[in-house]
């Protein structure tokens, strides 16, 4: 049977986040979270393989409590089993101890054949974690999948999409997929599915519960990027509509308003 593994992140509603100007923090409280949309395209692709093989899929997220409700929400639309990795040691993560966790937490659950991620996370956006995370599962690497052949007798066979084509690859399994969004469009729950992820129950992984962790990986000490300052781009001046009425005088204040700006 094949073992998927599908990365989810919880995420805030990056329309909503605001960053504050005086610390250049991003302020997080009270902003509505979701669950990164390419991490369902991610779990459909997977949710695919396991209809079409047979599998079993396991979720993993590092990230607050309220992250349960993106492994519930993954759950309904197909996978089996859900880890929550979450303490205070693991808050301050960069990309370095974010994967260095989530792949000590996924050898909790055995090895896997298949690991999928989405692209890039909505609000980190780094895009760093599915190369990190196949390198520490030692794991071959496919990205920007867009559709999967074949997997068996140890390999995988899949389409990828580049700017000129499309362009066929065989890789040994365990693999790493990341994937096209508009070829695996995320499904909705059915409504028994829906009810049954409410009650199905997660594990919780804190940095007790791993083996072998070492706190010194993860968190704040485990992250080797340091972010000293955040701040909004520049926005471009706001446009100006002239309409004084008079073609002559519209045109006249145009010109007076470009040569202000030396571009005459
Ligand atoms: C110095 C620093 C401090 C930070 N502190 C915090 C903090 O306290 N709290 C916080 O929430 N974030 C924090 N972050 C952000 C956090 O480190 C990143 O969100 C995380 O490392 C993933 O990076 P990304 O979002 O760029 O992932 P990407 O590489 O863009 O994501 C690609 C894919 O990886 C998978 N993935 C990404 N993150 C997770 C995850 N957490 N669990 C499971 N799968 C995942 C998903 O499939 C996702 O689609 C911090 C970042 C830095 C640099």
């Amino acid at each position: 049977m094949l073992k998927i593994l599908v990365c989810v992140k919880q995420i805030p509603d990056v329309d909503l986040v605001k960053m504050d100007p005086e610390t250049g923090n991003l302020i997080r409280t009270g902003v509505p979270t979701l669950t990164n949309p390419l991490d369902l395209n991610a779990l459909e692709a997977a949710v695919q393989v396991k209809e079409r093989l047979g599998g079993r899929i396991t979720l993993i997220t590092m990230g607050p409590p309220t992250a349960e409700s993106t492994l519930r929400e993954c759950l309904a639309v197909g996978g089996d089993e859900a880890v929550l990795i979450s303490g205070r040691p693991f808050g301050g993560a960069d990309t370095l101890s974010t994967s260095y966790a989530i792949v000590k937490a996924a050898d909790m659950k055995g090895k896997f054949d298949l690991i999928f991620c989405g692209k890039e996370s909505l609000d980190g956006a780094t895009g760093q974690m599915a190369s990190q995370l196949a390198e520490r599962f030692n794991a071959s690497q496919i990205s920007c999948c867009c559709g999967i052949e074949e997997v068996k007798d140890g390999k995988i066979r899949a389409a990828r999409t580049l700017e000129t084509g499309i362009e066929l690859v065989e890789a040994t399994l365990p693999c790493l997929i990341t994937v096209e969004k508009d070829k695996f469009c995320g499904r909705l729950p059915s409504l028994d599915n829906y009810l049954a992820a409410k009650k199905a129950p997660i594990t919780v992984f804190t940095e007790n519960d791993i083996d072998g962790l070492d706190l010194q990986k993860i968190g704040v000490p485990g992250s080797g990027t340091i972010v000293p300052k955040i701040y909004p781009p520049e926005l471009p001046e706001p446009g100006q509509i002239i309409r004084t009425g008079s073609v002559r005088t519209d045109v006249a204040r145009l010109m007076e308003l470009l040569a202000g700006k030396a571009a005459l």
